[in-house]
This record gives structure tokens, sequence and C-alpha cells, in this order.
């Protein structure tokens, strides 16, 4: 056995953290060192012991099931099963060009956009290299730049939010990415693209900016914007956008990428000939044509978000200003009153939200906005929870 060392850069403090990894060298293959300093990411929940319905609200998915127009092109798509898709993605590329106004060629389509990241660091990435993403920023940034064999760099936040500054301080030369999720999860926070273009301005101009707005279309900001401009106008800067939130296509992996022309041909380069499914890309072009069931799935979340939170702050308990379709709930840190204690009382309601030691909020719980039922049961189960009544049995 070899124990080897690696440098992690984390935090604040501007110290370095070691990490001891033991690692057999005796035979056999050898997992590049990276590798071995990925936590696996654990998706939210979805099972609970026993049986009845569960209310899951942990993964962010919408809880209108996927418009029944996407659902009949997937199954239509059933009948070319043993045909190879198009491996460019054409008629999925042309229909978000179209509907975005935006040049086809300049789409690359993925796999969920976790692909999109992947593809982005395998290109932009290696041993040496830095990527710097937020304290709580989406989890997935970290395993995306370890995978490559580069360094993660956090920059911290104020009050759960990106902050541009912090980031900007983080820059070496060593930097390749920044990451940011507007709006973030799980915070839920975002930055007006005033502080984008900022942040933008102040890289260096071989940083690549990445803008995950996997949440854009349920923003109602006026001073929000996803990053189609400065895609447009940057030679830098890369915005990903996902079927999986809005369009209800979590399960059916499509993801996309708006890019400068050179990124998206380096992408193509490197993508699996045939990364998205047939049946996935025909669900997504038929969701993106039912813009019915998008401005009612946008409609009801501008309902209850706003509800939620009310809810949640009467009841004496933190939310911060979300403008996705979830919240982060912060509970206090009296015994019995704490989220791993509130998470355990909702499951013996057979209500599943997300627990975020992962993310570096032990007192925080994600909750998706559900449907109207789903959502007053969560209330009332909290507000049971909050008056100190006993876990069900
Ligand atoms: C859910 C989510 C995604 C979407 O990932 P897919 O691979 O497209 O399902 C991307 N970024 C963030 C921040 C998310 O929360």
């Amino acid at each position: 056995m070899n124990p080897m060392r690696f440098c992690l850069k984390e935090g604040n403090s501007g110290k370095s953290r070691f990490e001891e990894i033991t690692v057999t060298v005796a035979q056999g293959p050898q997992v590049r060192p990276g590798v071995l300093t990925i936590d696996p990411y654990v998706p939210g929940t979805s099972q609970l012991p026993g049986t009845g319905p569960i209310i899951k609200l942990s993964s962010n998915e919408t809880p209108h099931g996927s418009s029944p127009k996407a659902r009949q092109a997937y199954r239509q798509a059933a009948d070319k099963l043993d045909r190879y898709p198009d491996g460019s993605s054409t008629v999925l590329r042309n229909a978000i060009g179209a509907r975005f106004g935006l040049n086809p060629d300049r789409i690359v389509c993925g796999c969920g956009s976790d692909e999109i990241l992947h593809l982005l660091s395998q290109a932009y990435l290696g041993p040496g290299d830095e990527a710097i993403f937020t304290e709580h920023g989406f989890l997935v940034y970290r395993i995306v730049t370890l995978a490559a064999g580069a360094t993660p760099v956090i920059a911290p936040e104020t009050n759960f939010r990106a902050d541009v500054d912090a980031i900007l301080a983080k820059v070496t030369p060593s930097t390749r990415i920044v990451f940011v999720a507007n709006p973030n999860n799980p915070t839920g926070t975002y930055l007006g693209i005033d502080e984008i273009r900022r942040l933008h301005g102040a890289l260096p101009s071989n940083v690549l900016l990445v803008l995950d707005a996997a949440y854009a279309e349920y923003v109602k900001r006026n001073d929000y914007e996803a990053g189609i401009e400065l895609v447009a106008t940057t030679p830098n800067t890369v915005m990903t956008r996902t079927f999986s939130k809005i369009h209800g296509l979590a399960g059916a992996r499509v993801g996309w990428a708006y890019c400068p022309a050179e990124i998206s041909q380096m992408l193509n380069r490197i993508r699996g000939p045939f990364n998205v499914t047939g049946a996935g890309m025909a669900a997504a072009v038929a969701a993106l044509e039912d813009r019915t069931y998008e401005s009612q799935s946008v409609a009801h979340n501008a309902e209850w978000l706003p509800w939620l939170e009310q809810e949640m702050k009467a009841l004496g308990l933190d939310v911060t200003d979300s403008v996705g379709n979830f919240l982060l709930i912060r509970f206090p840190d009296t015994p019995g009153r704490r989220a791993a204690e509130a998470d355990a009382f909702l499951q013996s309601r057979r209500i599943i939200l997300r627990r975020l030691e992962n993310y570096g909020i032990p007192d925080g719980l994600r909750m998706t906005v559900g449907l109207a039922d789903e959502n007053r049961t969560v209330v009332s189960a909290l507000k049971d929870f909050v008056n100190g009544a006993a876990a069900d049995a």
C-alpha cells in the first residue's frame, strides 16, 4: 500500500487541505489520482420503507408529469429502437434554434446538461488547471473538474449567493473555467445580468465562463438573463440548459449548450457520436412545442413559490430568496428542531425533501415546489414538527 497526497484548494482561508488517500499500487489498472477524490453523486432519496403514497420533492423534478405531447413522441420513437439516432441531434438543434433565435451550429446537445459539463471539462481542463465555483454551488462542477484531473477552487458565497468579487479573487494564471449556476441549486439565489457581465468583463479572456441556466424558465425577475447575449457576443461564454426541469423530461436525459462556434466544434470532437437518444430528442422537440404546458408550469411555480416562502417564514424558518422551482429552508440549531430531525419527521409522514450536508448546508433542507395538495401537506407537517408533535410511527 502506498499513501499518496493530494492538494485540494478549498474554502475561504486560502490554505490548502491535504488528503491522504491510500492506493494499492501492486497490480491491476491504476486509476488517475483525481478520480479517487470524487465523492460519488448521491441523488435525492426516492424510496421509503413501508407502503403508501410518497410525496417526493427532493430532486427539483416537475410535479406535473411531462407534457402529453412529449410522452406521445417518446412512445412513437419506440418503433425506431433498432436504428441509431441522428448523431447530430439536427431536428432538436433546429427546434431549439428556432425557439430562442440561435444559430443551430452553435448548439450542442447532450445526455442531460451533466454530459455537457463533463464535455466542457474534458475539453478545457487538465492536470494543473483550476476551475472555480461557489461554496454551495451545484455538486456536478466538482465532479467534472476532478474527473478531468484538474483542481476545484471554491469561492465563498455571501448570504447563500454567489459573490462576483469573491470569485474574481480566486482567479489565478491556472484558472481555466468558472462555473456559475444561475440560479444556483440548492440555494435558489441568482445573479442579475449586470453582475454576470461584470464577472465576465473582469475574467481573463482565456477563462471560460459557464452559465448553467437549468432553472432559467422559472425566473421572474427583470434583471435576470440566462446569458444568450453574452454567449453570442463573446468568445469565452457558454450557456447550458436542460429539458429535465421545466420540460419535465428528467428521465429522458436531454440537455444542451449554446456556445461560441469554436467551442461547439471542440465539444463535437469529443462527444459520443450518438450521445442523445432518438426518443429523448423526439420528446424534447415535442416539449418545446407545447407552450401551453410550459406556461402552466411557470404559472404554477409563480403562485406556489411565494406561498411556500411565506408559510415557512410564518413557521419561524429561514428561507433564501429563491427564484427557482425549489426553496432552501433553514432550521435552527436547537435540539429537536434541527434539519436532520425535520427530515426524519417528514419521512415519517412519507414526505421526502433533500438533505444538504454534502452541499455544506447541514442546517438546510431543499424542497421542490410540488402540486397544491403536496405543498399544503408539507407545510402542515412542518407546522406539527415546529410545534413539537411526535413523529408518526
Ligand atoms: C438539475 C440541474 C441540472 C440538470 O441536469 P441534467 O443533466 O440536464 O438533468 C443542471 N444544473 C443544475 C444546477 C441543476 O440543478
